[in-house]
């Protein structure tokens, strides 16, 4: 495969932004590999500068289920911007948008919309600060909530578990509010909620975690976490930046019956524009300005073009139920195709997957946690990935991120998919 302009493209983006990129896992720095410029995208399918085309498992980490440039969400994109890009006032989208979001998922009673993921996160947990008067946090290890201070922080080595910044320039006296336990932990969840449960703002979790490959809740944990945080006064916020609209049309709350008292969203709700939103339990919500004394804001959120491709991506979805199931139906079979592909070839590999989010891990798994994820043979990965990549096949450039596939993956390439994981693990 040519990948000729893309070099020359990365080496002078290299000299503008940091590694070449504007966010770091696209630099591909850790498959050591240089990371196709991508020119347009349609389907399940992306186009790179170079001409090559391959088959798409990243999505835009997320928010192209319905695969690029859906037309029906492109035509809205257009005729929206017709009218003008940004008003900074009030327009009649924002209201659809949280009306559809708040017919679909129950437990929002009110909604705010920022512009990204970790806007949604940090203002969520300020709303469970400002809420509670608490300032402890709790997260778990491997889960990953956006870029903010309070939540870039990885296990410390204390047994209960003051978190130390995973970022340089995160101050440590900000660190100390953030409480890491290990994903699925129930017996440290009720451990830590016995010692100091009447301490601790909020518990915030990726219900099914997507950002240390792909790793399930347990019913339990969930459900724990639940009952400990009502029993504490503390909050439960599920992170559904990944997840909402992704594993259901009611999101991961729905699929495991739970009631947070506040969610996060991004990614599917902007349907590939930059677009976030947090919702929840009203008298939680109306403690946001204007309404409280929590503040927050942004000058483009609820921007018109942004909402408009997000209302049409949710609208062709909950009209059309068969893209969840064919989404996961080609899920179930490319994770089964890769695993029995990797037996022939005598590697062991765990699957995961919920919904169209899945995973492979190149150890024996299970994998119920960051601990077990760390177990992976990052080599083989990286093998792996590079060989899949040739035969053009883009999968995400990291060990520690999920398989997105989308409703626009046919059978046919699902399975050339497989064909191709089979010469590739043979050669590993
Ligand atoms: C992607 C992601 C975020 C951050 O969203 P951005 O839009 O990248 O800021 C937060 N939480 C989860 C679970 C995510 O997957």
């Amino acid at each position: 495969m040519n990948h000729s302009l893309s070099e020359k493209l990365f080496a002078e983006a290299k000299t503008l932004m940091p590694g070449g990129v504007n966010s770091p896992v696209r630099a591909f720095s850790n498959v050591g590999a240089t990371p196709p410029f991508i020119k347009r995208a349609k389907g399940s399918h992306i186009y790179d500068v170079d001409g090559n085309d391959y088959i798409d498992y990243v999505g835009s980490w997320g928010p192209m289920l319905l695969g690029h440039a859906h037309d029906a969400v492109i035509k809205a994109v257009a005729d929206t911007a017709q009218n003008g890009l940004s008003f900074g006032a009030p327009c009649g989208l924002e209201s659809e948008l949280a009306k559809f979001v708040m017919s679909l998922v129950p437990s929002v009673e009110m909604i705010r919309m920022v512009n990204s993921g970790t806007e949604a996160t940090m203002s969520a947990i300020r709303a469970a600060r400002g809420f509670t008067g608490r300032d402890k946090i709790v997260k778990f290890e491997g889960c990953y909530h956006g870029h903010s201070d309070s939540l870039l922080i990885k296990a410390g080595s204390g047994m209960l578990t003051t978190g130390k910044p995973s970022s340089k320039g995160v101050p440590a006296d900000l660190a100390k509010y953030t409480l890491t336990l290990q994903y699925n932990d129930v017996a440290g969840v009720k451990e830590l909620f016995d010692k100091i449960g009447d301490e601790i703002a909020c518990v915030i979790v990726e219900p099914v975690a997507g950002n240390m490959g792909v790793v399930p809740a347990k019913p339990e944990f969930l459900q724990t976490l639940s009952e400990e945080t009502k029993k504490h006064g503390a909050l439960l916020i599920v992170d559904e930046v990944m997840t909402g609209f992704r594993v259901g049309i009611h999101c991961a709350q729905g699929l495991y019956a739970i009631k947070p008292d506040l969610t996060t969203f991004g990614k599917i709700i902007g349907g590939g524009m930059p677009v976030g939103a947090y919702g929840g339990r009203l008298d939680v919500m109306q403690q946001i300005a204007p309404l409280g004394g929590i503040y927050q804001a942004g000058t483009l959120s609820g921007n018109p073009v942004a909402m408009a491709a997000g209302l049409a991506t949710m609208r062709e979805l909950s009209t059309h139920p068969e893209h969840y199931v064919h989404a996961e139906a080609m899920t179930k079979r490319l994770i089964a195709g890769l695993k029995s592909a990797a037996t022939e070839a005598g590697i062991p590999l765990a699957t995961n997957q919920v919904g169209s989010m899945g995973c492979i891990f190149f150890t024996e798994g299970p994998v119920t946690c960051f601990a077990d994820v760390q177990k992976s043979d990052l080599e083989l990965f990286r093998k792996y990935f590079l060989g899949m990549l040739d035969e053009g096949f883009y999968f995400a450039p990291s060990q520690f991120e999920a398989i997105f596939v989308s409703a626009a993956h046919t059978e046919d390439e699902i399975d050339r998919t497989i064909e191709a994981a089979k010469r590739v693990f043979k050669k590993l």
